[in-house]
């Protein structure tokens, strides 16, 4: 058990905040996106530069205590926080440095997407980043990054140029294309299994303006505009990256009529071209129906950053459950529509996303850690509700559903988008043929698996010379 003088002790030589038990900001510091985790760490250490975390990590070996990093909080299954062990929170670190010459963008690990792309924008740029601004470059890019780029510039990660790297042993190294490769490998794609990257230095984009929005179709008209979205993608050029959604339009007294609180079919997303070339392709999705609401319009990027952050409010109950999808067959459409008539929470989106055939799949499958990239579409359903009671029908629905989807479902999962309780068969699902060299790289960089709260990669026995 960790004492008071050994905390004492730490803090003589921490420059950040350390927080325990009993303190003001403990139960707010130790809160995570998905309201579901309820852990309490012994201590959360708020670092302040590369030196703290190197001196956080040095304590939990000490101590043997259980180790978490915190990005923002973000991934669902709760990996940021633990029960009785040391939390290193990586929030203070929000250093963002632009280059407009070489158009790369250097930001700390706590960073938010949105943080780097407001820094961007001013400059006509962008990063890749998600498809909404609160969550964190950190957890995101290592698992990978889908974002509103993804069909143009790839994912977060295959636009990382280097990373600083706090390692189990002390050391702060960096991974590049030219120094660590191999561990450069792993971290583009093997999450925060292999050290603590205390920031980054992303490939930005000349994109400036964007043709964003969404259209909006009742529930009840969802299988045929989902499959006109469908069937219009196929051929779409790298430039457009737009997902089919099934959500509840917010229950909001200034939402028109016929959309307040309905069930509704949302087909939308970005344009990153000419704005005049975006509107020629998109006017057949645009036009069809009609829909009940149009919002495309030219926007800066930043702002389409945000436009889907009110469909994932921080502080709900959540449970995801995810899948590659070999193709998008009307069957597939007709199973998630079907399941989204008896959603038991207004809350719960249902996400179709398309990456394919685009500069995602045109990464060679052995550049990164990450796998897959020849499944097309992915579905998601992001099942999140207010009552800790309605925990149990809420994840059944979420369970028969990811069931019901199996047919159609490709032999593999995107790893940020695991729910947590998916065990080895998640972690199968996520690396495939990949996990054996990860499990080689885990031993090399850190044998003991200090970095544990993750899909975790457990440390091969076979000698790390072989990866
Ligand atoms: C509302 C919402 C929207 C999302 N949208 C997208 C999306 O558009 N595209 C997409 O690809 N994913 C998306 N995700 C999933 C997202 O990628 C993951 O949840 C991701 O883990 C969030 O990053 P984070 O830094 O907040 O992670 P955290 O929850 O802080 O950490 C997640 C994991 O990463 C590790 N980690 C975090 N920071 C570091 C670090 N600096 N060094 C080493 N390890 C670290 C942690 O230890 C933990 O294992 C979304 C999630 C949510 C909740």
């Amino acid at each position: 058990m960790t004492t008071a003088s050994a905390i004492d002790n730490l803090r003589s030589r921490f420059q950040g905040e350390l927080i325990v038990p009993g303190d003001q900001q403990y139960d707010t510091a130790r809160k995570v996106f998905n309201a579901g985790i309820d852990r309490r760490p012994a201590l959360i250490a708020r670092c302040a530069g590369p030196r703290d975390v190197i001196q956080a990590l040095e304590f939990a070996r000490e101590e043997n205590l259980p180790l978490a990093v915190r990005g923002t909080g973000h991934n669902v299954a709760g990996y940021a926080v633990c029960d009785d062990g040391l939390v290193i929170d990586l929030s203070p670190l929000k250093a963002i440095e632009v280059d407009p010459q070489s158009r790369t963008v250097h930001a700390e690990g706590g960073c938010t997407w949105g943080e780097v792309n407001d820094a961007l924008q001013p400059y006509g740029l962008a990063a890749t980043g998600g498809f909404v601004s609160i969550t964190g470059v950190s957890g995101l890019t290592l698992g990978g990054g889908l974002g509103w780029l993804v069909r143009k510039h790839g994912l977060a990660l295959d636009n990382l140029i280097s990373a600083q790297v706090a390692l189990a042993d002390g050391r702060l190294v960096t991974a590049s294309a030219d120094q660590n490769e191999d561990l450069f490998w792993a971290i583009r794609g093997g999450g925060g299994n292999f050290g603590v990257v205390t920031s980054f230095v992303f490939q930005a984009h000349p994109v400036g303006t964007v043709l964003a929005g969404i259209v909006l179709h009742p529930a009840a008209a969802a299988p045929a505009a989902i499959r006109r979205w469908r069937d219009l993608e196929a051929g779409a050029p790298d430039e457009s990256t737009q997902g089919a959604l099934l959500f509840h339009f917010p229950d909001d007294p200034s939402a028109p009529e016929p959309l307040r609180g309905a069930p509704v079919a949302g087909l939308g997303g970005v344009y990153a071209g000419p704005p005049e070339d975006g509107e020629k392709l998109l006017r057949p999705l645009r036009e069809y129906g009609p829909p009940l609401v149009d919002t495309f319009q030219p926007m800066p990027y930043n702002a389409a950053q945000r436009m889907a952050d009110f469909l994932w409010p921080p502080g709900l109950q959540n449970y995801w459950k995810s899948s590659y999808l070999k193709t998008l067959s009307d069957a597939a459409i007709d199973v998630v529509v079907d399941f989204f008539a008896r959603v038991p929470s207004k809350r719960t989106v249902i996400v179709l996303e398309h990456n394919g055939d685009s500069a995602w799949d045109r990464v060679p499958d052995s550049a990164t850690a990450f796998g897959h990239r020849s499944w097309p579409y992915d579905f998601l359903v992001t099942s999140a509700w207010s009552d800790p009671q309605d925990a149990e029908r809420n994840i059944s629905w979420t369970r028969a559903l990811f069931e019901a989807m199996r047919p159609y479902a490709a032999p593999g999962a995107y790893v940020n988008y695991l729910g947590g309780d998916e065990g080895v068969e998640g972690l199968e699902a996520a690396y495939g043929a990949k996990l054996a060299r990860l499990a080689a790289l885990k031993a090399k960089f850190d044998p003991g698996n200090l970095f544990r709260m993750n899909p975790n990669i457990a440390p091969s026995a076979v000698a790390a010379a072989s990866a």
